[in-house]
């Protein structure tokens, strides 16, 4: 009963040929074994979406972690494997990873002793899933390469743009799905559907986010956050009155609206400029939703989500100090550039990011700018071991002369390292004689 055709030329077209040599050879495996493979889920959904996803789910029917250690060693690739639930990873030399699931034959057990389904081990493995539009699969073996399964109306939905659940009592199962409804919902266009969208407003009314942990709840808040813009869907929470599990306060108000445009601003300057300097998107966008709150509240919300201590010290502590930072420099503007760096060097990129985005005005947003691109990477030439060839005993004034160095430095006093010795040197004969 499900809808198949052959779907070989898209992949070609859409796919580079590495990931249908991958897919191919996972087919080919997975037949020796005697199992069907499959492809699934997210990265079938976005090739229909032609959204480029490396992110590649197959599921065989049979022992999937026998086929991972078949496949890994095909591939000359290392395999974690999880034996308790059937699942792997395939590490590829190169770094590239595929997950592998076993989709057992079983009965599917509703939640409130509805009655029992039985089902075809892969069909049941869709079935399991959040939203119609993740269930699709491309079957992998052989003689069947390329072959779509569409059990449950995945391509309707995706031409119509809908985001639906696939049974009535999905949220009951598991209340995050309502996150990724929306966060689906934003992130390609589309609309939750009608019943879905009756069933999340329930939901949200019989208090099934309580029964979530804090650690989950917050994960897909974060989640949300990660996106690419997360203005909408926060918008869509408070629709579907959602903020208040962040705290009852948080309203999408004009001025979040702002902070958020500002930050989503920040942040593409800061992609463009450093392509490939890591940091964490999300906390930038969560420390504007709790900016109305002080170090208390702050902390109150960091404990209900469990939050690891790393990300307690970035909201509850470090914030704070940004602001003061910002406050302060909004009354010393002509700063020297070593009196800058001083004032900044402390901030991780995230609170600098969270700075240029807070500050309202367009000085301020420079002067961090100006620290971010011009200061921030300068350092002295010189080294200790440089110092220790002058003869200076190894202690603290060595800090002292390469903090004096890089002031000289950061204010255009000196460039190349010659100055710098020079500068030391004269450093060192005037603080050492007095
Ligand atoms: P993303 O691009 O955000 O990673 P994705 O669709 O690949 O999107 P994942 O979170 O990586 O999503 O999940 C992989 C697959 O697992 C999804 O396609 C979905 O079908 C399934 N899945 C994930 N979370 C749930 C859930 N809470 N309930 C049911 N199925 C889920």
């Amino acid at each position: 009963n499900a809808r198949t055709r052959n779907v070989i030329r898209l992949m070609d077209e859409r796919l580079p040929d590495d990931i249908i040599r991958l897919l191919k050879s996972a087919g080919e495996a997975a037949d020796e074994l005697g199992y069907g493979a499959y492809v699934v889920g997210g990265f079938v959904r976005d090739l229909f979406l032609v959204r480029s996803n490396e992110d590649i789910d197959i599921v065989i029917e049979g022992n999937g972690i026998e086929f991972a250690k078949k496949y890994a060693k095909i591939h000359n690739a290392r395999v974690h494997t999880y034996e308790k639930f059937g699942t792997a990873v395939v590490i590829f030399p190169k770094g590239f990873k595929i997950d592998v699931v076993t989709a057992r034959l079983e009965y599917y057990r509703f939640p409130a002793d509805l009655p029992i389904v039985e089902m075809s081990s892969i069909k049941l493995d869709l079935y399991r899933r959040d939203f119609t539009i993740n269930t699709l699969a491309i079957q992998l073996n052989p003689n069947r390469f390329g072959t779509l399964i569409d059990f449950f109306s995945a391509q309707k939905d995706i031409k119509e743009k809908a985001i639906r659940i696939l049974h009535n009592l999905s949220f009951v199962e598991d209340p995050t799905r309502v996150f990724r409804a929306i966060r689906f919902e934003q992130r390609f266009g589309f609309t939750i559907g009608r019943l879905t969208s009756g069933l999340i407003k329930n939901s949200v009314k019989m208090g099934f986010f309580q029964k979530l942990s804090g650690r989950r709840a917050f994960n897909e808040l974060r989640q949300i956050l990660e996106e690419e813009n997360p203005t909408p869907a926060v918008e869509r929470m408070h629709d579907y009155d959602l903020l208040k599990i962040i705290h009852p306060d948080i309203k999408p108000t004009r001025k979040l609206i702002a902070d958020f445009t500002a930050v989503k601003k920040v942040l593409a300057w800061h992609d463009l400029l450093f392509l490939d300097e890591e940091y964490l998107r999300w906390t930038v966008y969560f420390m504007m939703l709790i900016r109305q709150f002080n170090k208390q509240k702050s902390n109150e919300i960091c404990q209900k989500f469990e939050m690891a201590p790393k990300y307690q010290v970035i909201f509850c502590k470090e914030r704070f100090i940004a602001d003061q930072c910002l406050y302060w420099l909004s009354f010393n503007k002509s700063l020297k550039n070593s009196e800058l760096y001083r004032e900044l060097s402390g901030f991780k990129v995230e609170l600098l990011l969270y700075m240029m985005a807070a500050a309202r005005r367009e000085s301020i947003k420079k002067i961090i700018s100006h620290y971010f691109t011009r200061l921030r990477q300068i350092t002295t030439s010189i080294k200790g071991k440089d110092l220790m060839a002058m003869g200076i005993k190894p202690g603290p004034v060595y800090r002292e002369i390469m903090d004096a160095v890089l002031d000289a430095k950061l204010n255009g006093q000196i460039k190349t390292c010659e100055e710098e010795l020079d500068y030391a040197k004269v450093f060192i004969s005037l603080t050492m004689n007095t």
